[in-house]
């Protein structure tokens, strides 16, 4: 018993340290919309970036014709080529091609990287068929490139570093755009890039398509971001003439916040000094799929130091950081069984936990519990501050306000989406949160590139 209260010690401090009670939600929510008028103020004016895509205008449903989009990102790209036909009939037809990419390109030449990446859209653009641009028009793409640029027009961005794989060195200060293009003609493709966007600018695009409602775009998966419809008079650092539409869509980069008001743990404190990017990305490693489950590793370590509850373990396996990852922990959160055997499963694989009590494996499922309960709740605090930003959500508002969520924590993990839904409930009220509506949107970086690109046609 005595084993017992010394785990659920560490347990009650945990859940003490990670609450987050309506009015504390509410100061994050505060801090968020102050960061992001900071940002918007002046380049460099907010740890969020608030960067200006150059999306004026998002798609509504008239869009007709062929349009292509290159989605890269990771170790695949995929070439998509969509089929649009208006208001009725929508997307008539959606094909696509993934295709790896050679490890040794990863870090090669930028010359060597998207010739492979043309001869891919040449290949892919010969298989066109039937589905020819019609009235000799210029094929046209919405290109998704999902690592941090500097963009300063629709069709430019440079390139300020590469992330995850990637280390194509003669390509940071580059316009990806042109070097795309220019490998394009190289091929003999007749193609036009309309269109450089992020996967969370993508996310909004294919949400407002199916809904016009839809001015908030949200990636809870493997990280977090959110992107969002600004009045292009409220950007004060948008330079040059105002979009004739009047607005902006603005990629908040949000994984950066952080604030005081945050509900940061020792865990989590120990989890960013060893990341990749101490420092950085801090309410991202607070909510998105990559963190959740090592922060409950790290929980359960701790409580496997203090006392014997997961018996005479070797730790090697506790020890191992992302050992749990957040599929892992949604798997026990979820687990329905009268013995909590998946609970029991997971501890034993990943963890080498062979013999838990019943108790102790509820006491695993709470630990999952609060880390993703904090997540969901803060998740919606931060789209409860953009929804301020833009004047949503108030009492007596007819407007309705569609907020379009991408990626697999959301996704597939239903106690966190529950959570999120009904903690903007809980913060909006009852009467404001009548006139909101969350819809899982996939493909922003797909559908959501050949959609932006079809909205700023040459010819639309
Ligand atoms: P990405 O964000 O890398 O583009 P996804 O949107 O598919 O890719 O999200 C993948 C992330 O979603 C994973 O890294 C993981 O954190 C989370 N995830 C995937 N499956 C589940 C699951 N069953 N339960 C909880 N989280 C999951
Ligand atoms: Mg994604």
């Amino acid at each position: 018993a005595a084993v017992e209260a010394v785990a659920e010690q560490v347990v009650a401090q945990l859940r003490e340290a990670c609450a987050t009670p309506a009015a504390r939600l509410d100061r994050v929510a505060a801090a968020m919309e102050e960061e992001m008028r900071a940002g918007l103020r002046e380049e460099g004016g907010s740890k969020i970036k608030m960067i200006v895509s150059y999306v004026d205008n998002l798609p509504n449903g008239s869009e007709e014709g062929l349009f292509y989009a290159l989605d890269l990102g990771g170790t695949n790209f995929r070439v998509l080529r969509v089929q649009l036909a208006g208001k009725d009939k929508r997307v008539v037809k959606r094909e696509s091609r993934e295709v790896s990419i050679p490890p040794h390109l990863m870090s090669g030449s930028a010359a060597e990287l998207f010739g492979f990446i043309a001869s891919a859209v040449a290949k892919y653009v010969a298989d066109e068929g039937s589905n020819k641009v019609l009235g000799g028009k210029q094929r046209e793409l919405g290109f998704t490139f999902s690592f941090p640029v500097r963009q300063t027009s629709i069709t430019s961005g440079t390139l300020i570093k590469w992330t995850k794989a990637f280390a194509v060195d003669d390509a940071v200060g580059e316009d990806v755009v042109a070097e795309l293009q220019t490998a394009m003609e190289k091929q003999g493709v007749d193609m036009r890039v309309a269109a450089l966007i992020n996967d969370t600018v993508g996310t909004l695009a294919a949400g407002s398509y199916n809904d016009e409602d839809v001015v908030v775009g949200v990636i809870l998966g493997t990280g977090s971001n959110a992107a969002y419809l600004e009045k292009a008079s409220d950007i004060p650092k948008l330079e040059g003439e105002l979009p004739k539409s009047g607005n902006m869509v603005i990629n908040t980069e949000w994984g950066n916040f952080s604030a005081p008001c945050l509900p940061i743990t020792e865990y989590d404190e120990a989890l960013d000094e060893e990341s990749l990017n101490p420092g950085e990305q801090i309410f991202e490693k607070l909510i998105s799929g990559l963190y959740l489950g090592e922060i409950v590793r790290r929980v359960l370590l701790k409580i496997a130091t203090q006392c014997s509850v997961f018996g005479d373990v070797d730790r090697t396996k506790l020890r191992t950081h992302f050992n749990l990852r957040t599929p892992d922990i949604s798997a026990m959160h979820h687990d329905d069984t009268p013995d909590l055997r998946i609970v029991a499963e997971k501890l034993a694989i990943n963890l080498k936990i062979a013999d838990t009590t019943l108790e102790t494996r509820k006491m695993v499922v709470e630990v999952c519990d609060i880390v993703t309960r904090r997540s969901a709740r803060l998740a919606a605090a931060g789209i409860v501050g953009i929804m301020r930003k833009i004047g949503r959500g108030n009492p007596g508002d007819e407007r309705k306000t569609g907020i379009a969520i991408d990626g697999g924590l959301f996704e597939h993990y239903a106690e966190f989406r529950q959570c999120l839904e009904s903690t903007l409930a809980e913060l909006l009220g009852e009467e404001a949160s009548k006139s909101v509506s969350v819809n899982l949107t996939k493909d922003g970086s797909g559908l959501g590139a050949a959609l932006i690109a079809a909205a700023h046609s040459q010819y639309a």
